[in-house]
């Protein structure tokens, strides 16, 4: 993502401080019940965490950006509409099993993430095993994953190394707006953008084995 330096953005985000998400050993605490915990990596500017909160009261959600910038975005949206229901943590897919308690999050949404074509990059891919083993830690026993993607290079390299690394491969689509699954489906920013280029959205979900 072409990201430019946001005017005052330090002192933007500083004023939404009280969504964001602290150093924790429970999660209930941080959102003060136990109903399930579900987050975005790579949440870019916010929209669909700040629709899924609104639809979905009884979830809790964290959104996970690594650019301080783009989370400016996303923090002011949650902001604005007072979202109990979220918190933001900036930082790198691969710190959270350091930052987020083991054994606590439902679901995952890896939603358009940068899909790395060259293979000597494949490591960077938020779906290589290096970021499926973090993600094994802080997901629930029957956590899941849940991908879209627009990009067929990224799709096919996560329909392999999914199962490759102990995870149930289900609700495969190369089509997802002309799909059965795509009833409930929230649109992402980068997912209106493509849609409107007539490009199909490719979905899977993930399930821990
Ligand atoms: N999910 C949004 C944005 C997709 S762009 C949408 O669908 O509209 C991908 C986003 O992932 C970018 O904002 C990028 O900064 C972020 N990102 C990429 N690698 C990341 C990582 N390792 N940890 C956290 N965020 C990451």
């Amino acid at each position: 993502m072409r990201v430019r330096k946001k005017k005052h953005g330090a002192e933007r985000l500083a004023a939404c401080e009280k969504y964001f998400f602290p150093a924790t050993d429970d999660i209930k605490n941080v959102f003060g019940n136990s109903n399930p915990v579900h987050i975005e990596i790579g949440c870019g500017k916010g929209t669909f965490i700040r629709d899924m909160a609104k639809k979905y009261s009884g979830i809790n959600f964290i959104a996970v950006e690594k650019i301080t910038d783009v989370m400016v975005c996303c923090a002011e949206k949650i902001y604005a509409e007072q979202l109990e229901n979220v918190r933001i943590l900036c930082a790198d897919a691969k710190t959270l099993a350091e930052v987020i308690p083991h054994n606590s999050i439902e679901r995952i949404y890896l939603n358009f993430s940068d899909p790395w074509p060259k293979a000597g990059h494949k490591k960077r891919r938020l779906t290589h095993a290096v970021f499926l083993d973090v993600y094994k830690q802080i997901l629930t026993s029957d956590g899941s994953i849940a991908i879209k993607t627009d990009n067929d290079s990224l799709f096919d390299f996560s329909l392999e190394e999914l199962p490759q690394n102990g995870f149930i491969l289900e609700d495969v689509t190369r089509d997802l707006h002309s799909s059965i699954y795509n009833s409930d489906n929230v649109m992402t920013e980068y997912e209106a953008n493509f849609t409107k280029q007539g490009i199909p959205i490719k979905r899977c979900v993930a399930k821990l084995k």
